[in-house]
């Protein structure tokens, strides 16, 4: 066209890639720049198509007329574009149908985008933990990201238990080796989102979209579990971690739950008509037609006796020091494999930085500026290397003595409650029932006590079961 018309090509601008939906592409920007500054100003701007140029009447008109501006014509390979007052309409018609068709392609890409989310696909960028790959039958599919995944999974459970704050399990899966996409330790901000995140429990949900569809592929973390972390971190579920919400004066605060209506009971000080005061437990759930409230003595000592109740199981304890110890074995391979890596590491950083100062004092063969920038991030890796290092071999225990105390307190766990400190207490009530207890009556029931006791009916009188935990194991 250029030939034709005997103009001379000055300079080529091609887009590479870059939609040509919205106007900040980049070599766009560089034609109209050229336009302005280069002397003398180029006569026209040849373009293939106009929906090429521009994809919206607005931009049309504004690049337009900043051409016109500036002195420069727009011409077009596809249109005959002029300055006629005919072609000048037609321009317009022309710019209107591109925007159009963008549209158009916007809405169909949009609806197809929906349709993949409600079967199950995500076809957005994969979230950390799972790479964007291809199933068996080749189609596109989220697939868990083997190096990052398992961290993923462990952090949900880890949260799970409430028995860490949200900084613990970080800084631990941060220890072990979970990376961001740019390879650095996850930030608090991050990983927040990552534990709000319903796509590592395979549910799919879009903002602003009300759709919510079960993803096909395998989820890092179980429904039940994602709904537990989610309770911890609303707060409906006491994480026993946030100390400040804790009053040390009530362990049992929001962990016992009313009997008549299942509401966490909550606790105080009152005075009574001589102005002492008293510390009591009760429901303060106003619909509750008999709302517990039970003086602090009183339900606390019940509870001792409740722990006294639950016998450490004879079968299960002997299998408990096999099972911890087959678990802790393959565990400590795995400890050992990762202390090994880490001086691995540590040993090729040092080595790496003999090498450098060999270079630069002995052979002299780089400059200081050379040496000094080389250096400065071998040194700062080497400092994470040997913090790792660290902290890996501070996990090393003597698997023995943590052994005898586990079993000592199983057979104490009414005098070990009584002994410890309020998050000591609040640990220990949460691991020996992992659901809770309810007290009505003056007794306690519970949904699920720890498979290393051996469950006593629920709602049997105190009184009737005698004998200490640590001699006579039969009920009389
Ligand atoms: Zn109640």
């Amino acid at each position: 066209m250029c030939e034709r018309n005997g103009w001379e090509v000055i300079r080529l601008f091609r887009e590479e890639g870059e939609s040509a939906k919205t106007a900040d592409r980049p070599r766009l920007q560089e034609l109209l720049t050229y336009c302005r500054v280069s002397k003398p100003r180029p006569d026209y701007v040849v373009v293939h198509n106009i929906d090429r140029w521009a994809r919206n009447g607005q931009d049309h008109d504004m690049m337009r007329s900043y051409l016109i501006k500036l002195g420069v014509k727009l011409r077009s390979y596809s249109q005959r574009l002029g300055e006629s007052p005919q072609e000048v309409f037609f321009e317009r018609i022309m710019s209107g149908q591109a925007e159009l068709d963008n549209k158009l392609r916007g809405e169909r890409s949009l609806a197809g985008m929906k349709t993949r989310v409600q079967g199950g696909k995500w076809p957005f960028k994969a979230p950390l933990g799972y790479v964007n790959g291809r199933d068996a039958a080749g189609n596109k599919a989220l697939l868990p990201d083997p190096d990052r995944a398992p961290f993923i999974s462990q952090a949900f459970e880890l949260f799970a238990t409430a028995l860490h704050t949200k900084e613990q399990v970080r800084g631990q899966m941060n220890a072990l080796g979970l990376r961001s996409e740019n390879d650095k330790p996850i930030s608090a901000e991050t990983f927040s989102r990552m534990l709000r995140n319903p796509r590592y429990a395979a549910i799919l949900s879009v903002h602003g979209w009300e759709i919510e569809a079960k993803g096909d592929y395998q989820p890092l973390v179980s429904v039940e579990v994602f709904q537990r972390v989610q309770e911890i971190l609303i707060g409906r579920r006491v994480s026993i971690t946030a100390r400040n919400r804790n009053n040390p004066d009530f362990p049992l605060r929001n962990f016992v739950r009313c009997g008549t209506c299942h509401k966490p009971l909550t606790a105080s000080w009152s005075k009574g008509k001589m102005g002492v005061k008293y510390a009591y437990y009760r429901c303060q759930n106003r619909k509750c037609p008999s709302p517990v409230n039970v003086r602090r003595q009183d339900l606390e000592d019940t509870f001792s006796g409740f722990l006294r109740q639950q016998q450490p199981d004879a079968s299960y304890l002997g299998l408990f020091h096999k099972v911890v110890l087959d678990v802790w074995n393959a565990k400590q391979a795995d400890s050992v494999a990762l202390i090994h890596q880490f001086e691995k590491q540590v040993n090729e950083l040092k080595e790496r930085k003999r090498k450098l100062m060999e270079a630069f004092v002995y052979s002299k063969a780089i400059t200081r500026e050379d040496y000094d920038q080389m250096r400065t991030p071998l040194v700062e890796d080497l400092a994470v290397a040997e913090l790792n290092l660290g902290r890996a071999r501070l996990d090393e225990v003597e698997v023995e003595k943590v052994l005898d105390f586990a079993e000592n307190l199983l057979l104490d766990t009414a005098g070990a409650w009584q002994r410890c400190s309020l998050e000591q207490k609040q640990r220990l009530q949460q691991v020996l029932f992992p659901q809770g207890v309810e007290f009505a009556d003056g007794l306690y029931r519970t949904q699920e006590t720890s498979f290393l006791f051996k469950g006593l009916p629920s709602g049997t009188p105190i009184n009737e079961v005698v004998g200490s935990a640590t001699g006579n194991r039969t009920r009389v």
